[in-house]
């Protein structure tokens, strides 16, 4: 597995994860009492969750020095094609995973 399949593979379960919670969220609110207060307050629990997800993209960690990929991580998962580098260790995200990873 290279890094650009880490990156991917992490992000996609984030995007499922993302899912599954508008789906719960959306069938919460479907039972919640029709009140404003209690749909801005739904609102903004979505528009935060959504906000974390969409910045852990930023977070995900090298798997050869371990800091935040930053835009890289990000830019890999939401599948962009260019030859990206860790902007800390400049490793390639074409390479296999460091095996200190695989072992599991
Ligand atoms: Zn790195």
């Amino acid at each position: 597995m290279t890094i650009r399949q880490y990156l991917t593979r992490r992000s996609d379960r984030y995007a499922g994860l993302a899912f599954v919670f508008l789906l719960v969220a959306g069938v919460v609110v479907g039972y919640a009492p029709r009140i404003l207060a209690v749909r801005i307050v739904f609102a903004v629990l979505v528009g935060v969750v959504l906000a974390a997800a969409f910045w852990s993209l930023f977070e995900i960690p090298c798997p050869s020095c371990g800091k935040s990929m930053g835009s890289t991580g990000f830019w890999v998962s939401v599948g962009r094609k260019s030859a990206e580098r860790c902007p800390h260790c400049d490793v390639s995200v074409d390479i296999e995973m460091p095996n200190r990873e695989l072992k599991k």
